[in-house]
């Protein structure tokens, strides 16, 4: 006997396919982490954007969802921090700005509140923004949010278990078995757990998983980098992205901005990568800041840090069944909090036969090398 599905990696996919397969009915549900706690590797070092502005739209629609279960962590637990509605100023300038005049016609098709705001708009609402270009434009969406990775997988796992959801944390899956009638885990502490289906979530880690039981993916880590700025003087800036550099800034506070600038876009081994910025990150951020804003002049940079994301080659995520009894859920390219509470969904939905995702299979592509390129991106 084991258990209805066993799922291999606690991140914010992880716990979301916990929730969403106790909600659909699994009485018997295993989530294992590695970690001390669930959320703690990718999902924690994120920015925490929720962007209406993602391009593609399979992209849209989990965030769209995402958002939708984002807010029913909110009001089951309370927990206002799991999602801010801070609202985005994206900049632009120069050959930048027809990107965000392109965007006019879809934000206005799906029904997403905008602004197209041109400098001096923009100077009077947030005056910290003192040094853009002469002819810059910003394009404005309130409904854009701050999310809490950590809070909301928290607060999700406390609400199923009480419904048949197990969780063990400091729990590293070893191996994965499927030639056995019966697929199981094989635990690093040597416990083994059968199920009768076993899904993947273990972000960038998952292809070395899944080499265990001799399968492959098309999945490269590459590391994104963030970087924790000391104000001087307290900042009322929302969500900020500045085209030109790929430099986005995140309110942490009212003296602190968290400041990352996109990726480095090559591959990185998951158990032996530089975890802090580096100091090229460090010096674009801290300039990039200059550059937009008076604020950068009495700033200081209190930390730096870099997780890793996973590269796909259409940027879209590998998810669904890998051999007979095993899923897997992976490859965010470095959009997978805004979009992580409905992939986590669909995954465990597919896992259990009550969803088909087709375009997101993950032998669509041969698990040969390819081209990492940013996902965060307004292409
Ligand atoms: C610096 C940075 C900034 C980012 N900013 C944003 C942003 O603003 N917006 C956005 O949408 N996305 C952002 N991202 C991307 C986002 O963080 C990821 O897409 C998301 O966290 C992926 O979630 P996950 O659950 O797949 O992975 P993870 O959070 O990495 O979870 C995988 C889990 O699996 C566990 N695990 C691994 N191997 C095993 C094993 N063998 N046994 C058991 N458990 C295992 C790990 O411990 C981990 O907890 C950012 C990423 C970084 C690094």
């Amino acid at each position: 006997m084991g258990y209805d599905l066993v799922i291999v990696g606690g991140g914010i996919w992880g716990s979301s396919a916990a929730r969403a397969a106790v909600a659909a009915g699994m009485r018997s549900v295993l989530l294992l982490e590695a970690g001390i706690g669930l959320a703690q590797e990718s999902s924690a070092k994120s920015g925490g954007i929720l962007t209406d502005l993602l391009t593609d739209p399979g992209d849209q629609a989990l965030v769209t969802r995402s958002r939708a279960l984002y807010q029913e962590a909110v009001d089951a637990g309370g927990d206002r921090s799991i999602m801010l509605p801070l609202g985005m100023l994206t900049l632009a300038e120069g050959e930048s700005v027809g990107a965000l005049t392109r965007r006019r016609q879809d934000l206005n098709d799906r029904g997403v509140a905008f602004e197209l705001l041109d400098r001096s708009e923009v100077a009077l609402r947030h005056p910290h923004l003192d040094r853009l270009a002469d002819d810059a434009m910003a394009l404005w969406t309130p409904s854009d949010c701050h999310v809490n990775p950590n809070a909301y997988a928290e607060q999700v796992v406390a609400q199923a278990r009480p419904q048949g959801l197990e969780v063990h944390t400091n729990c590293r899956v070893e191996r994965l078995d499927i030639g056995s009638a019966q697929p199981s885990v094989l635990t690093e502490s040597g416990e083994t757990y059968q199920a009768s289906r076993i899904l993947v979530t273990a972000g960038t880690w998952s292809r070395r998983l899944l080499r265990t039981a001799d399968l492959d993916l098309p999945l490269l880590p590459y590391r994104v980098q963030l970087g924790s700025l000391q104000l001087a003087e307290p900042h009322r800036l929302p969500l900020v992205w500045h085209l030109a550099s790929d430099v986005y800034l995140v309110p942490d506070g009212e003296y602190s901005l968290l400041g990352g600038d996109g990726t480095r876009l090559s591959e990185s081994d998951p158990d032996d990568y530089q975890q802090t910025g580096d100091e090229e990150f460090e010096v674009n951020v801290a300039t990039q800041l200059l550059q937009l804003s008076s604020l950068g002049d009495r700033a200081g940079l209190r930390s730096s840090w870099a997780g890793l994301a996973g590269g796909t080659p259409d940027r879209r995520p590998l998810l669904g069944r890998v051999a007979e009894g095993l899923f897997v859920a992976c490859g965010d390219n470095g959009i997978g909090v805004m979009r992580g509470p409905a992939i986590g969904e669909l995954a465990a939905r597919v896992a259990l036969d009550l969803a088909t995702a087709p375009r997101l299979r993950p032998d669509r592509f041969p698990p040969d090398p390819f081209e990492i390129r940013a996902g965060f991106t307004l292409e």
